[in-house]
């Protein structure tokens, strides 16, 4: 006997609709029309038919509690599970779920989701970018319904249902019918009756789209810009997504991106520290004029509002590494220090 709580990976006191959805899920999963395998297939279905049955529930859980693996319960019979059983509608649903979720899939107003690449002067300063992608639109020669003189006719695959029945073959002498969605008219029980040439009856087509996106200066970068119905164009909804773009800045050669800050690096001398100076900063063809005052003790200067949205440049100040210390350096250094401190 198994534990058929486990092969459900439900607790024991599970309750009838917690069963039902764990078994659809896990149906749906390893369900080998769609590459599950075949034998843990079977083990959920067992699982099943146990549990949710409360007699069959009652009697297994008594004989689990009493650790009785011997017993039997009367082996497993696929016709007796699916003849009539609830087994077999829960079954069905799922293909109609597989199939529904398909032709969602094909249909869907989509959102285009596009990595704008701009450069970090851009994103401060502002910039005007020309975006060239392509999308679905409703077929305009037929209007997105496929049919080119938009008259339809009865499908004759599904007799105009929108269902076929289907054969499941995951089980060798073992079949058990299930209702999909026609494939032919994708659900509809129509089809056109000419299929528009425009558009091969699928309602839309494929455009070139060039827009233009003005970024004002210091666009907020954790911002996605939405540029509302310029998605996909669905022919059946007849509803179009959106178009997301993602802000990527390019690596600066000068500045990196911390946060809302920008860092750089400056070099200095412990001489220019100890005297002070005056800096001329390059900040995107802007001159920046900093004053290192005498005596400078931090390892950075900070100069506010100059960063993105609000945030601070951040210069840290790297010592300038020493070329060569002569012996006549070396007494000169030796004299300011007595000079200085003592
Ligand atoms: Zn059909
Ligand atoms: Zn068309």
């Amino acid at each position: 006997m198994e534990d058929y709580y486990k092969i459900l990976g439900i607790p024991e006191n599970a309750s009838e609709e917690e069963i039902k959805k764990k078994f659809r899920e896990l149906a749906k999963k390893h369900h080998p029309d769609f590459g599950g395998d075949p034998e843990k297939f079977k083990k959920i279905l067992e699982a099943y038919r146990v549990l949710s049955n409360k007699k069959l529930r009652q009697e297994y859980d008594q004989r689990r509690k009493m650790k009785d693996f011997n017993f039997d319960f009367g082996g497993f019979n696929f016709n007796d599970i699916f003849q009539g059983s609830s087994i077999n509608d829960l079954i069905g649903d799922l293909f109609e779920d597989f199939f529904s979720s398909d032709i969602r899939h094909h249909f869907e107003a989509r959102d285009i989701i596009l990595d704008l690449e701009i450069t970090l002067e851009e994103l401060i300063k502002g910039t005007t970018k020309n975006i060239s992608y392509k999308r679905k639109v409703i077929c305009s020669k037929c209007d997105g319904t496929g049919s080119e003189n938009k008259n339809f006719i009865r499908c004759n695959i599904c007799n105009g249902t929108g269902k076929v029945k289907s054969r499941s073959s995951f089980f060798t002498g073992f079949i058990f019918e299930t209702s999909k969605i026609c494939q032919n008219c994708k659900g509809k029980g129509k089809i056109p009756e000419k299929i528009c040439q425009n558009c091969q009856g699928r309602g839309y087509v494929a455009k070139n789209e060039l827009i233009t996106i003005n970024l004002p200066p210091n666009t907020n970068l954790k911002e996605i810009i939405r540029i509302a119905n310029f998605g996909d164009q669905d022919p059946y909804l007849k509803k179009s997504g959106d178009l997301l773009l993602r802000i990527i800045i390019k690596p600066h050669p000068k500045f990196n991106i911390k946060g809302n800050d920008l860092i750089a690096e400056i070099e200095l001398t412990p001489i220019d520290l100890v005297l002070g100076k005056k800096l001329i900063v390059d900040y995107f063809g802007e001159k920046i004029e900093i004053n290192i005052p005498q005596g400078f003790n931090d390892n950075f200067i900070k100069i506010n509002n100059k960063g993105i949205n609000g945030g601070s440049l951040i210069l840290k100040i790297k010592l300038k590494p020493i070329k060569k210390l002569s012996k006549r350096a070396k007494d000169l250094l030796e004299e300011l220090k007595k000079e200085i401190y003592e």
